[in-house]
């Protein structure tokens, strides 16, 4: 088992703090969700959990098995077993899909034991498939003319391909329809294990419906407010977030 631990992070972006002192412990084999509206500070949690050089810790831990995050560089974080899927998912030129995760999986091995191409190819035609993605987006430049769904779509194949152990997935269902949304539920759920945790951010319960949390995080104006189940989010679908501010007494 592996764990992630968060420690009274705080977080400032341009000397303005964002996140006041979030706590929150994941491990392999959960699913967590964070809940919470526009503007609370979840894109900067995921933003300081992988290292993002706009965003300064000011104060607090990143924990993952004990190992201080924070004083890793961002590829050392992603070698370590950590993923993140960006709300915008940026393109780089002049390197393919498919070798920018052979590239991605043969870092997280040791020196010398790189990933065969046969099992390479049966991976990814494996995952692919799980994904309902045509073979040719493996051959395309990274990101470069994808869709907005098919860049939702390629970055759960490259969490299926490079089985990190934890993964960030910040707003993956934001611009998909109803079918794109199923088929990306479909890849991580087909990740659910004691190997793999996630934390998946989320503006809306919808996503939720597909990926059933084993955990749900309110976040409100850069803390924690409320942790519960499953049942959570379906209380918040009815209620929205003013439900949880008057029994907290939280004002906005
Ligand atoms: P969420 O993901 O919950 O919608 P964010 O983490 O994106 O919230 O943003 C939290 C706060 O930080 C917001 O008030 C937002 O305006 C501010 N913020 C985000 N990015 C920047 C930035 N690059 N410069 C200044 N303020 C920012
Ligand atoms: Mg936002
Ligand atoms: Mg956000």
């Amino acid at each position: 088992m592996a764990r992630l631990e968060v420690k009274n992070l705080h977080v400032s972006i341009e000397d303005k703090e964002i996140l006041k002192g979030v706590d929150l412990i994941m491990n392999t084999g959960e699913i967590h969700a964070i809940m919470g509206p526009n503007g609370t500070g979840k894109s900067t949690l995921s933003a300081a959990i992988m290292g993002h050089p706009s965003y300064t810790v000011t104060k607090g831990e990143i924990l993952l098995d004990g190992q201080d995050v924070l004083e890793m560089e961002v590829d050392e974080r992603a070698r370590a077993g950590l993923f993140l899927a960006v709300q915008y998912p940026s393109e780089i030129a002049g390197i393919t899909n498919a070798e920018f995760m052979r590239a991605a999986i043969n870092a997280r091995r040791p020196e010398g034991n790189k990933i065969p191409v046969m099992e390479f190819i049966r991976k990814l035609d494996e995952k692919m498939a799980v994904l309902d993605m045509p073979e040719e987006m493996a051959e395309r430049y990274l990101n470069e003319g994808f869709s907005g769904g098919e860049k939702k779509r390629n970055e759960i194949l490259q969490l299926m391909m490079i089985e990190s152990t934890f993964a960030i997935l910040d707003e993956i269902d934001s611009g998909l329809d109803i079918d794109a949304l199923k088929v990306v539920s479909k890849g991580v759920n087909a990740m659910r294990g004691e190997n793999f945790g996630s934390l998946i951010i989320t503006h809306y319960q919808r996503l939720l419906n597909y990926i059933t949390p084993d955990v749900v995080h309110v976040m409100m104006n850069g803390i924690i407010v409320k942790t519960g189940g499953a049942e959570l989010a379906k209380r918040l679908e009815v209620e929205g977030y003013k439900g949880i501010r008057d029994e907290l007494g939280l004002e906005v």
